[in-house]
């Protein structure tokens, strides 16, 4: 089904929209749901027991119950009112009753009388109605009319509904300038309350346009009805069986049948769809089939009595056999047509029905009932369509054009706004990002600095480290150089007295180190040298120191240590060297210092030295005393000097005396004791004294 209606929104212009009968709609009565009465036991005699009646669906006892209440005398005019009320609602529903004109004419005296304004619009409301299924189209505008002053101010929804079957009624009567008026009316009461979209209200309207040939807007109207309504709902096959009729305009027939015939399917016991059926038939020169559906919605209206659709089943009917020639047979219904619409006002269906007869009797050759009828349609048209009321209408319809535009225009300025504060967002947004950007930029460049930074701080460090060590090792080397230094006389270069008296100290620690072999201890003194110092000058003196050394130190082993004492003495200690091997020392030493000349500032200055030896330690028994061995070298040396300087005497113990093993040193003693066995140089000294 949805596929036809999408097909049908493919054709827009002239598309036709039969409105078989307008929609007529009752305001939503009270939905309290009551209990429904289960026993057939008379209600209370009260005009609320014969609402409950009603509103139990138990339309006939309502009905009788309502009749009674009426005859009472002494009830009071508000009573007599819902009475009524009860009565005509009833009558609404039920096929038996018979609303007569005497009823018709007391109904309106009691309301008439009413007080209660409410209740009055209810009952001219539904006197109305009644009317109408009567199809008393100007007597139903006139009640309604009536209903509509009495609505109470503020219920917009009565106001709504009764503005939309005033309008319904005026299409009817083709008064479609008031009619228009109305329907806009009510459109404007609608949005205004801002109910919901209502189908009602669109198909209205459709109709409202079809009857005046504009064929877009019934189309667009009828479209919208049609979105709004379910399937399953009965008005949705009505609406498309109108829409579907666009097809017989665009020319697509079978479409339209197919539609028409769906519908129908839905709701076979519509009388408007089984005419719109037959009207598609006819387009198709299907007459035989368009009578068939004619006559279906014949008996439908004779069944439910309703005279408007009857007239234009009949005139159907007329259609099709006028179609196949039996144009007297067409005359006779199309009588009986117009019989009913001397009953029944409905202008233009009116209008079109003589514009059918005076074809056929034409076509009969009855040309002054022909002319006849052909005047009153003009006269009916010239009623119906007048200059002003096309003007009217154009006037209104102009103004719900206006009223249409602004709204849209509300509405797009609503969008424009939306898409105002829109695109601030998005700058905004944009613009947070852009900062955003920036700020990842800087973090990143901080990030860079901070890598550089820490590359440069782990260099600095890294650097700093390495200036460190080498300061630790310059350091230490420079510790050292001070501990050589402490170590070494200034002058000459040599050991001096404290690293020599430290070293031997050291030594008689480790036995091994002089128990296995004995150690030298040789004691060199210059002789005279007072004398140089006198003779040359002090600064000769110290040259000469410096080449002595020089001398010791050319004579000396690689281990040996030399070592300066002080002043002009020196010490030379050799490990390993016995007094005989020290003799041979002493001799090399002598015999270089006289084979060199030593120039000083050109001058020549003739030097000698004597020698002192003693072992360390001095005797195997004894202790590692090396003040001892010190003591006995310098006697040895002194002795040298004694016996005429330039010569070497070694001193050594033949045994070792008991007091001296106790530690009680003393040089004369040994002397004394004749312990000391000496050896000394023979040969030629050079003692200048
Ligand atoms: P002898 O042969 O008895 O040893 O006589 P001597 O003159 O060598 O001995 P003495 O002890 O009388 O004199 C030593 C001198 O050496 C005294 C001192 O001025 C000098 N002397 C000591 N140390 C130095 C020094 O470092 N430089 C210089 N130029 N003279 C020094
Ligand atoms: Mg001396
Ligand atoms: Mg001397």
């Amino acid at each position: 089904m949805k596929e036809h209606v999408r097909l049908l929104r493919c054709y827009v212009p002239g598309l036709l929209i039969a409105l078989s009968a307008p929609a007529l709609h009752a305001a939503p009565e009270e939905t309290g749901a009551l209990p429904a009465s289960t026993t057939d036991s008379e209600p209370v005699s009260t005009p609320a027991g014969a609402r409950q009646l009603l509103e139990n669906k138990e339309y006939a006892r309502a009905l009788s119950l309502a009749g009674r209440l009426l005859e009472q005398p002494g009830l009071s005019d508000r009573e007599r009112g819902e009475a009524l009320l009860v009565q005509l609602r009833a009558l609404e529903n039920v096929r038996e009753g018979k609303f007569s004109p005497g009823m018709e004419t007391s109904a309106r005296k009691i309301i008439e009388g009413l007080e209660d304004k409410a209740l009055r619009q209810k009952l001219w409301q539904v006197l109305g109605k009644l009317v109408y299924a009567q199809d008393r189209l100007k007597d139903a505008l006139a009640y309604f009319e009536r209903s509509l002053a009495a609505v109470p101010a503020g219920d917009r929804k009565t106001k709504y509904v009764l503005l939309m079957n005033i309008g319904a009624v005026q299409v009817r009567l083709g008064k479609y300038a008031e009619a228009t008026e109305r329907m806009l009316e009510a459109e404007a009461v609608h949005d205004a309350a801002g109910f919901p979209p209502d189908s009602r209200l669109y198909r209205n309207i459709a109709g409202l346009f079809y009857y005046l040939k504009n064929w877009d807007k019934s189309l667009e109207y009828g479209e919208k009805a049609l979105k709004l309504l379910d399937e399953d709902d009965p008005a949705y096959a009505k609406m498309l069986s109108n829409l579907a009729l666009a097809y017989r305009f665009k020319g697509d027939l079978p479409a339209a049948l197919e539609m028409q015939r769906l519908a129908v399917e839905k709701m076979p016991r519509q009388g408007a769809i089984w005419l719109n059926l037959s009207d598609v038939l006819t387009a198709m020169e299907r007459y035989p089939e368009a009578m068939e559906a004619a006559q279906k919605a014949e008996a439908i209206y004779r069944a439910n009595g309703d005279q408007g659709g009857l007239a234009l089943a009949l005139r159907n009917i007329a259609v099709s056999w006028s179609k196949q020639g039996e144009l007297e047979k067409a005359l006779e219904y199309y009588y009986q047509a117009l019989a009913i619409y001397e009953d029944v006002e409905e202008p233009p269906k009116l209008v079109e029905l003589y514009g059918n007869m005076i074809e056929a009797l034409e076509e009969l050759g009855r040309y002054r009932e022909a002319l006849d009828i052909a005047r009153k349609k003009h006269a009916l048209s010239e009623q119906l369509v007048t200059a002003e009321s096309r003007k009217r209408i154009a006037e209104l319809e102009n103004a719900a054009e206006l009223r249409r535009k602004e709204r849209e225009l509300l509405l797009l300025q609503k969008e424009k706004q939306a898409e105002r504060l829109n695109v601030l967002r998005l700058e905004r947004e944009s613009k947070y990002q852009e900062s955003l950007r920036w700020f990842l930029f800087a973090a990143l460049i901080a990030a860079c600095v901070i890598v550089i930074l820490l590359f440069g701080v782990l260099r600095l460090r890294k650097r700093l480290h390495e200036q460190l060590i080498t300061r630790h090792i310059q350091v230490k080397e420079l510790n050292l150089q001070l501990q050589d230094m402490s170590m070494r006389d200034a002058l000459t270069g040599l050991y001096n007295r404290r690293y020599l008296t430290g070293l031997l100290a050291e030594l008689a620690k480790r036995e091994d180190a002089w128990r296995r072999a004995p150690m030298l201890v040789v004691m060199i003194d210059l002789d005279h040298f007072k004398n140089i110092n006198d003779l040359y000058g002090h600064a000769a003196g110290d040259a000469v120191l410096k080449y002595f050394a020089g001398l010791i130190t050319k004579c000396s082993r690689q281990s040996d240590v030399p070592v300066r004492w002080g002043g002009e003495e020196f010490v030379l200690l050799c490990a390993g060297m016995d007094l005989r091997q020290g003799a041979e020392l002493c001799a090399r030493l002598r015999q270089l210092v006289h084979a060199s000349d030593f120039v000083y500032q050109d001058r020549k200055i003739p030097l000698s030295c004597s020698f002192g030896m003693a072992l360390f330690p001095l005797h195997p028994d004894l202790p590692p005393e090396w003040n001892w061995s010190i003591q006995m070298a310098d006697a040895a040396l002194y002795a040298a000097k004694s016996a005429g300087r330039d010569r070497w005497v070694a001193y050594g113990l033949q045994v070792a005396p008991d007091w001296l093993r106790q530690g009680h040193f003393d040089m004369q003693r040994l002397l004394k004791e004749n312990v000391v066995q000496a050896t000394e140089m023979k040969g030629e000294g050079c003692d200048g004294e």
